[in-house]
């Protein structure tokens, strides 16, 4: 058992290292070929992986901290990128690299270019990791050699995550002196055009919107980034992919709570960052622009630290193999139950956008599409999500009272569930903002965000009933 194994040299591993990542790329090209649901279920761990694992045919969860070395030229080779490995569980891992690659493959769906991805220890993180490497100060000396700084400011929907919209205006704006411009009106194009100036960093969306569920024309707004050179960052969290890949309508940067529907089970906190390779900005070293996702892996990922546990990727695996048809059965389910709301007298307003009613609605039917989907006449079949939230009559009160009378739905700041969960924003996800920040996000008072969930929707809107009567 003490065989000692052959000390190779680095040129020898350098080579050796060269054929392996040929190898994988042409796998890479290969896999890229298979539907959504292939990609989901399987994602690039294959025969080959699975013999080196013990014949396991599930992904291994690796959680040793640290990779050993066969030898200095090997710890050398590894380090500088020349062979595949990982080192330390910090920067990579195994089990969240095979996370990373199937989160790659997912988001990159029908896009014709390179996709990579990052995983992050939650959604916060990854919104964080994907929007601070823009935001450095850009240091100038003035003709008596004080250093100037040009105020960078950064172009973003007001309809957001409670989180984002704390992140921006306390710690980038208050804390660091960022200009946070909050697009007026994000349904205009022109309101988005005139807050962009030569020290704008990057466009920020998010499509559908938590908790208002608006749409973006994402097309349109990666066309006007683009003019600027400036890169467009989506959270995509609440469509999935199996819904939604804003990097094949433009987008150069796709961020998810990864937390969410993707891990329906809602068994683990977790983020992702995933970028298309060779994407405009002002700012940084050429290494962002050419590979967004290796440049923050190995340099800012690195010094910040939000990395995931191994076994939270392995939970998120699990849960990422029957994403599309999940998303499918239980946007079913949410569209049932805003047709209940939406007819209910006590009802002020359903936001959902599936329903004809939502502002939205005919940008939805452009952009939620099933993946790999079409109806009897063979046209693409439109799934909107299972997030939907609705207003009431008699505003927070009635809310508060309709909110305390569920007995299946579950009071819950949690969304993306098989479970139904349900909550009022204004006094928890965006209590934070105050009600100046709500109103400049559309989040009345009286507002129930609704996560529909996978029970028989009967059942749910029986709840509902019963809560509204
Ligand atoms: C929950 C959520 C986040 C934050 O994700 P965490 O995993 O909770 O850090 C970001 N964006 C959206 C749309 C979310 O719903």
């Amino acid at each position: 058992m003490s065989e000692q194994i052959a000390p190779a040299t680095l040129e020898q591993y350098a080579a050796q290292g060269h054929a392996q990542l040929a190898a994988r790329a042409a796998q890479l090209q290969r896999v890229r070929q298979r539907k959504f649901d292939t990609l989901a279920v399987h994602g690039l761990y294959g025969a080959e992986a699975a013999l080196a694992n013990a014949g396991s045919i599930n992904e291994p969860i690796i959680l040793s901290s640290a990779q050993h070395f066969e030898n200095s030229d090997h710890m050398e080779a590894t380090i500088t990128g020349q062979v595949p490995g990982w080192a330390y569980t910090r920067i990579a891992n195994p089990t969240i690299g095979y996370l990373e690659e199937t989160l790659a493959l997912l988001e990159g769906y029908g896009y014709a270019g390179e996709v990579s991805a990052l995983a992050t220890a939650s959604g916060m993180a990854a919104i964080f990791m994907a929007t601070n490497p823009f935001l450095s100060l850009d240091l100038n000396r003035s003709s008596n050699g004080t250093l100037l700084a040009a105020r960078p400011n950064i172009v973003a929907t007001p309809r957001c995550y409670g989180g984002t919209f704390h992140l921006f205006t306390e710690r980038y704006a208050q804390e660091r002196g960022i200009e946070v411009r909050w697009v007026s009106d994000p349904d205009s194009l022109e309101a988005w055009a005139a807050c962009i100036d030569a020290n704008t960093r990057f466009l920020y969306g998010e499509m559908p919107s938590n908790p208002t569920l608006d749409v973006l024309d994402l097309a349109a707004l990666a066309e006007l980034a683009h003019t600027y050179y400036l890169p467009l960052i989506v959270d995509s969290t609440v469509a999935t992919p199996a819904l939604l890949r804003p990097l094949c309508h433009g987008a150069d940067i796709v961020v998810h709570s990864v937390s969410k529907s993707m891990t329906i089970s809602g068994m683990a906190i977790a983020g992702a960052v995933i970028a298309r390779h060779n994407l405009p900005s002002r700012v940084g070293p050429d290494a962002l622009r050419e590979n967004f996702i290796q440049y923050i892996k190995y340099l800012p990922f690195r010094d910040y630290g939000p990395a995931l546990s191994p076994f939270s990727a392995m939970l998120i695996m699990n849960d990422l193999r029957s994403l599309r048809s999940r998303m499918d059965s239980l946007s079913c389910n949410a569209m049932q139950v805003a047709q209940f709301l939406a007819q209910h007298p006590a009802i002020e307003h359903v936001y959902y956008p599936g329903i004809a009613s939502h502002a939205g609605h005919a940008l939805a039917q452009h952009y939620l599409l099933l993946a790999d989907s079409s109806d009897n006449d063979g046209a693409p079949v439109n799934r909107y999500g299972h997030l939907l939230s609705f207003s009431l009559r008699g505003g927070m009160p009635a809310a508060r009272a309709v909110l305390d009378r569920f007995g299946l739905i579950w009071r819950a700041t949690d969304l993306g569930r098989i479970k139904s969960i349900a909550t009022i924003p204004a006094i928890s996800t965006h209590q934070q903002q105050g009600e100046d920040g709500r109103k400049m996000a559309g989040i009345p008072a009286g507002m129930i965000r609704l996560n529909v969930g996978g029970e028989h929707p009967a059942d749910v809107i029986a709840d509902l009933d019963q809560a509204l009567g």
